[in-house]
């Protein structure tokens, strides 16, 4: 078998691993970044992004990873379009299965691989996921063209993904569990002026209804958080924006993590308790989850895994 040495592997292609990537090749590593199941990361499901430093005027998610990328592919990194489905993390050096039957093995590791969207697992989500019920306005918004949609949930996610909608829906329902919204007040105020968006406080999604025999939905039921309520609404999609878990299965029983499945770092630092391993991005910062800190974190990354090789290797 042939088995690919490097120093560095970056497991994930977001901000926290592109930018890993291209402070690990400035420092000569040539590292290894294996994109993953969604290359460039969660910022290639968003469009608009007006908080990453550097652009006066805003910017598409999918091009500003299209340019992370290139740009750790300039200054030298290697990259591999695939996924890592068994990793050895006890082994020295670490070894890395792909989906494609290779193996890599490697001095440091880099782990990136972010987080994914969270569903609310009742049964009836499950049944009509693809058809009605989704996670991505960005994705699947194009289909409910002049048609009504819920949007669950009160963060940044759900209103933008909420405003997002507006561009095709004929309406708009954000439904929130509580009173008060998570999201910046920038969204919020947004939100508020759009005259296609309606807001229902106080209300939990219960179950989706379809029609008989086809799988397209006819309506929701929602139950209030205050009075046990419960109310129908007429609509042709979901879309469930509830946060996210981070992408850490690969890892169980090898690292440490928290009860949420976060890496656990040491403090000011991104080294795990694994030597020799790190990690960056979503995958460990369940606080603040923003494209410019993961990408901060990546960095982190990098230097820590250059002055291991260096004292260690
Ligand atoms: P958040 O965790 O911020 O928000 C999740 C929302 O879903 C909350 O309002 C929460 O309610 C609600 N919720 C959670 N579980 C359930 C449930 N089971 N049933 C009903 N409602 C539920 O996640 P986001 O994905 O919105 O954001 C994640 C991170 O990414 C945040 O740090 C956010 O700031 C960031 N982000 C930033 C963006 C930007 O800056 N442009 C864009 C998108 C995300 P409750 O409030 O009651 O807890």
């Amino acid at each position: 078998m042939n088995i690919k040495h490097h120093k560095v592997i970056i497991l994930g292609s977001g901000p926290a691993g592109c930018t890993a990537a291209i402070y690990a090749s400035r420092s000569g590593l040539e590292p290894l970044m294996i994109r993953g199941l969604e290359p460039g990361g969660q910022l290639t499901i968003t469009t608009g992004v007006e908080n990453y430093p550097g652009f006066a005027k805003t910017i598409q998610g999918p091009w500003l990873m299209e340019q992370m990328e290139e740009q750790a592919i300039a200054v030298g990194t290697k990259i591999l379009t695939g996924t890592v489905i068994s990793c050895n993390l006890k082994s020295k050096p670490f070894q890395f299965k792909t989906d494609s039957d290779e193996t890599f093995t490697s001095d440091t590791a880099i782990i990136a691989t972010g987080a994914s969207a969270k569903w609310l697992n009742i049964p009836s989500e499950k049944k009509y996921k693809g058809y009605g019920v989704s996670a991505c306005a960005t994705c699947d918004g194009f289909f409910f063209k002049n048609k009504i949609v819920a949007v669950i949930g009160g963060g940044n996610t759900a209103v933008e993904e909420a405003l997002f909608l507006t561009k095709f829906a004929s309406k708009v329902i954000l439904i929130h569990r509580r009173d008060k919204l998570r999201a910046d007040k920038i969204l919020q105020k947004r939100l508020f002026k759009n005259r296609i968006i309606d807001v229902v406080w106080n209300h939990v999604l219960e179950k989706i209804i379809g029609k008989e025999d086809k799988k397209i939905i006819k309506s929701i039921i929602i139950r209030s958080t205050q009075d046990d309520k419960a109310g129908e609404i007429k609509l042709d999609g979901v879309f469930i924006a509830i946060g996210h878990k981070p992408n850490t299965d690969l890892f169980k029983n090898q690292i440490k993590m928290d009860n949420e499945g976060y890496i656990l770092t040491k403090v000011n630092s991104t080294r795990t308790n694994i030597e020799g391993v790190f990690a960056a991005g979503d995958v460990q910062d369940k606080i603040y989850r923003q494209a410019v800190t993961a990408a901060g974190l990546g960095c982190m990354a990098a230097i820590e895994s250059e002055k291991f090789i260096s004292e260690n290797l």
